[in-house]
């Protein structure tokens, strides 16, 4: 059964009431912004916040991280709600008073939007807990930027964390521009690449640069294998599921005289489905071994993986679309056209529970979302307004879920 159109508006009105509870937790966030896996200030802001609400609360071993398990009054499944907590090295450019107060530390991709919309979604969840037929377990997650923070909540239970495996699970991701404020959007399928880096180290044999047939040369190696990936990509991948390789780092040699011994690249990898992710790892070492040996040198390839594709349930994404629809109007709704770039931890969460993962506008009032600083920006400004979003959004994802289950 899906949720009432009732239930949604007395959700929207409960998320709207929270407000400015949730607006002060985003804001003593920002100020205290903090790196990686490790972020003890920001855990102990998301424990106070969670401490009237008869909670089970398990903080991470290993990193941290807080699991906090919402019971329902009825028996039922289990769903999985998840805000990242970490920040970026990014220096704030102030405007009024909201900012960091750790030099060289700040909230430029909004998670601490995240962390407040996710405990404003635990308030409106924990105040209708008698009728609701299962668990929310609340995923408070360190270390997206680039630390796989998910993987290790993963690793530590947190998809069994009221005692089965939760059966669907959501999170958002608010954009300080393109979208604007109050506006969710997602696609089904892929919604974010996958990244992934590759090292390349060209083996020469060094020499005089007069004498180059005494020596080895790695450097018109390198060369051709920049040129053969870009060809690679066009000739062995389907233009409708693209590959982007970008050597970004080619370095060899001292002076002009001299042949080196060794050259060496670097690439970032982007893919956009599992299956290209899984195949292209091994037509680069290919390309990069065999231009090689085609000179009478060897290359070896150091791949390593990133964040894999973050792929959105398609049922997951119509019930966000028919929330979203409800709670907000048709308009709040925006069907993404295509995959970002970008890469999302969460895709490992997703690999392995069908959910969907929706960006919720922020861009600042009066400002153009087409020209507003973006995510990762000194300047990027979040609105507080999209915490209404956030949170009814997250909390009826959950109990519209819930609610199937149910029958
Ligand atoms: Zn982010």
């Amino acid at each position: 059964m899906a949720l009432d159109e009732g239930t949604l508006a007395a959700l929207r009105d409960d998320a709207a009431r929270e407000l400015p509870r949730t607006t002060e937790l985003r804001h003593a966030l920002h100020r205290v912004p903090e790196l990686g896996l490790d972020l003890p200030l920001t855990q102990r802001l998301v424990l106070d916040a969670l401490a009237d609400l008869d909670l089970e609360v398990h903080p991470g071993r290993g990193l941290s991280s807080v699991t906090a398990v919402l019971r329902g009054g009825l028996p039922g499944p289990a769903v999985l709600l998840r805000g990242d907590m970490d920040a970026l090295p990014v220096t704030e450019e102030p405007d009024g008073d909201l900012v960091s107060g750790h030099p060289g530390v700040m909230h430029a991709c909004g998670h601490d939007m995240h962390v407040a919309g996710l405990v404003g979604a635990a308030r409106v969840l924990a105040a209708r807990r008698d009728e609701i037929a299962g668990s929310v377990v609340l995923m408070f997650q360190p270390g997206e930027e680039g630390h796989g923070g998910a993987r290790l909540m993963i690793d530590e239970g947190v998809l069994d964390a009221a005692g089965s495996r939760v059966v669907g699970a959501y999170g958002v991701h608010v954009m300080a521009s393109t979208i604007p404020v109050g506006v969710v959007a997602s696609r089904p399928g892929t919604l974010m690449a996958a990244s992934d880096t590759v090292r390349v180290t060209v083996h020469g044999r060094g020499g005089h640069g007069s004498k180059p047939y005494l020596a080895a040369d790695p450097v018109p190696v390198a060369a051709e294998i920049v040129l053969a990936l870009q060809t690679m990509v066009t000739r062995q991948f389907d233009v409708f599921d693209p590959v982007v390789v970008t050597v970004g780092r080619i370095q060899a040699g001292t002076t002009d005289n001299v042949i080196p011994d060794l050259a060496h690249l670097d690439a970032t990898v982007r893919t956009f489905s599992p299956a290209t992710h899984a195949a292209v790892p091994e037509r680069i070492a290919r390309v990069c071994e065999h231009v090689a040996a085609a000179h009478g040198l060897t290359a070896t390839v150091d791949y390593e993986r990133g964040y894999p594709v973050t792929v959105n349930d398609a049922t997951e994404v119509e019930r966000a679309r028919r929330v979203t629809r409800g709670l907000f109007g048709d308009d709040a709704w925006l069907d993404a056209e295509a995959p970002v770039p970008g890469a999302e931890d969460f895709s490992y969460v997703l690999e392995q529970v069908p959910g969907a993962f929706v960006f919720v506008g922020a861009t600042p009032v009066g400002q153009d979302p087409a020209t507003a600083d973006y995510n990762h920006s000194p300047r990027a400004r979040f609105a507080d307004d999209a915490l209404v979003t956030a949170s009814a959004v997250l909390a009826a994802l959950a109990l519209d879920r819930l609610a199937q289950a149910a029958g």
